[in-house]
């Protein structure tokens, strides 16, 4: 008895399996053709300065709207694309995307600095064509320095710490910033930040997430506001939700702040209302 439950068992597991792949298959070639047909959009949520309230600039997050007209987060496909390598066409798009996007913004007048932060993922830093892709776009769109940060998960630098630290460094010189994305989550030495020509850190949501309450977690906050600070770096707390949290984030010292608070995440025809009267403000770094 218990034999054949087992092996029955065996055989739920077997097709549950069979049933993801077939979906992670189904999500690969639709997202393919996606990629091709301009399926995919961006979204600008902006980062605030937080004694000021100004605009520092926008992280671009990447959306689907699929043939059905839904719209799939991130979450459910960029882990996806990583594995199958469909994260180079698609990070290639998303560059191109928000470079584009940022030089039109320019072209119509507008006057904040608004620089652009994209994600970049680790099969596209270490792709050999990379610093060319980022340079290209900035050339064929007129950027300037200070235009795009780039951001990188501390995981990332860990894996690919060679090949990666030259083509930041190459890039910097040109202009480019990087941001530290999710910083606090990755179990990593610090050392990285000796020698990787980082501007800001991200701090990961899950650092506000028992805010206010709890205290052990301000102590952590103020103590990498001073750890960045004494390194030359600016702290950007994400997810901040409420108005409690960025009283606290503002008395620990923290310089920017990102999150539902301030703003969900924008369609590019909304950016321009948004920071309409909001002050814009010097750059990270
Ligand atoms: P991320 O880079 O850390 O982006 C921040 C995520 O937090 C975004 O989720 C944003 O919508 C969400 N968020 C913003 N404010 C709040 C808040 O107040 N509370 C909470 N709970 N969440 C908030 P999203 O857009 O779903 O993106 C998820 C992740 O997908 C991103 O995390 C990033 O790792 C990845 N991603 C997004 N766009 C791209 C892209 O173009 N390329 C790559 N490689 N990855 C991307
Ligand atoms: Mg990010
Ligand atoms: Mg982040």
């Amino acid at each position: 008895r218990a034999k054949r439950g087992g092996k029955a068992c065996v055989a739920i597991f077997d097709d549950e399996l069979r049933r993801q792949a077939v979906a992670r298959q189904r999500i690969e070639s639709d997202l393919r053709r996606s990629i091709e047909q301009d399926e995919l959009f961006l979204q600008y949520q902006p980062i605030i300065e937080l004694d000021t309230g100004a605009v520092l600039g926008f992280e671009a997050l990447v959306r689907w709207r699929n043939d059905r007209q839904v719209v799939i987060p991130p979450r459910e496909f960029v882990p996806i694309a990583e594995e199958t390598g469909l994260i180079l066409p698609l990070g290639n798009w998303v560059l191109e995307r928000a470079c584009a996007q940022v030089a039109e913004w320019r072209s119509r007048g507008l006057s904040h600095a608004l620089s652009v932060n994209i994600n970049v993922s680790k099969k596209q830093l270490a792709a050999s064509d990379f610093a060319d892709r980022v340079q290209s776009a900035l050339r064929n769109h007129g950027l300037q320095r200070g235009d795009i940060n780039l951001e990188l998960t501390e995981t990332l630098l860990m894996d690919s710490f060679g090949h990666g630290a030259m083509v930041l460094r190459d890039l910097e010189e040109r202009g480019v910033q990087f941001h530290v994305d999710e910083f606090g989550t990755g179990l990593s030495s610090l050392s990285y930040l000796n020698c990787l020509p980082f501007s800001a850190l991200k701090l990961d949501p899950s650092f506000l997430s028992s805010l206010p309450s709890g205290e052990a977690n301000q102590a952590t906050i103020q103590a990498i506001v001073q750890m960045a600070h004494a390194r030359g770096l600016k702290l950007i707390a994400e997810g901040v939700e409420t108005a409690e949290q960025l009283e606290i984030l503002q008395a620990l010292g923290c310089d920017y702040g990102q999150g539902y608070h301030f703003s969900h995440p924008l369609d590019a025809d909304l950016v321009e209302a948004y920071i309409e009267g909001k002050p814009s403000t010097r750059r990270a770094g």
